[in-house]
């Protein structure tokens, strides 16, 4: 039998045995999602323990293995290179994690790449306003106007910083497990005493509460109406009548209302 042949027959054999039911398939795949269902608790627990919002921990983790593949290969590749061209480049947090932690060549590449393909667009500005400057008359002058308008729309910034992106959707899938982990009674205390989450994945999760989730509104709550009260105190602290009176916790408020927001110490550099 040719080697074609054979191959053929060993893809209908296949087909045929996997539209066979067959014992235990069930049980085995039941055991892998709880298997799965477990790591993905795990790792959740390991988020909630320490400081700061979990989801921002899981994405930077996840950053940090993405850095890894962007650099070896996807920095070449097709789509990820139309994105940051058209977006010259990065969002400014991700440039200078870039600038930090990339290697040099690639950061060439990138960059030449990025130069190279918007320069011709640019030197076509250049051309096109020179003709609206010397335009001789009003008619000649709205022309050139409308010529200049187009290729400012072909050079400007288009679609979303690529790690940015990818942020997003990798905060979706995490406040997807979380939720789901939430589910876990023990997981549930841990996160009740946690941090919780930053403003901003709260945003993301909050269409996603079911029943099941008022840990997070409880979290939020708490933890807004404890800073709300910081700032009062703060505030009557500063009135004339009060301000000798020994100063606080309530005068950091503000550094932990931002980490609140950002998701860890506003303070770091991490
Ligand atoms: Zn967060
Ligand atoms: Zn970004």
């Amino acid at each position: 039998m040719g080697k074609l042949a054979l191959l053929r027959t060993l893809h209908v054999l296949k087909s045929r045995y996997s539209n066979q039911p067959h014992e235990g398939t069930d049980s085995r795949i039941t055991a892998s999602n709880r298997r799965q269902r477990s790591l993905n608790n795990e790792r959740i627990c390991r988020a909630i323990k320490q400081e700061g919002c979990p989801v921002c921990r899981l994405c930077s983790a996840g950053l940090e293995s993405g850095w890894f593949w962007f650099f070896s290969e996807s920095y070449a590749e097709g789509s990820g290179v139309n994105k940051y061209i058209d977006h010259w480049g990065f969002c400014n947090e991700h440039t200078k994690m870039i600038a930090k932690i990339g290697p040099k060549w690639q950061k060439s590449v990138i960059y030449s790449w990025i130069i190279s393909s918007h320069l011709p667009n640019l030197e076509r500005l250049q051309r096109t306003h020179l003709k609206f400057v010397q335009a001789r008359n009003a008619i000649a002058r709205r022309a050139a106007r409308r010529s200049v308008d187009k290729v400012v729309l072909e050079i400007v910034p288009t679609g979303d910083c690529l790690f940015c992106e990818s942020s997003l959707h990798a905060a979706q899938r995490h406040i997807a497990e979380l939720l789901e982990a939430l589910n876990d009674v023990e997981i549930r205390r841990l996160y009740e005493n946690s941090d919780g989450l930053c403003m901003r994945h709260f945003f993301e999760a909050i269409g996603n509460l079911d029943s099941r989730h008022s840990a997070h509104l409880i979290g939020i709550i708490r933890d807004l109406r404890h800073l709300r009260d910081n700032f009062e105190e703060f505030f009557r602290k500063e009135d004339y009548r009060y301000c000798d009176e020994p100063k606080g916790d309530e005068q950091t408020t503000w550094i932990r209302s931002m980490s609140k927001f950002l998701g860890r110490n506003a303070h770091s550099d991490r």
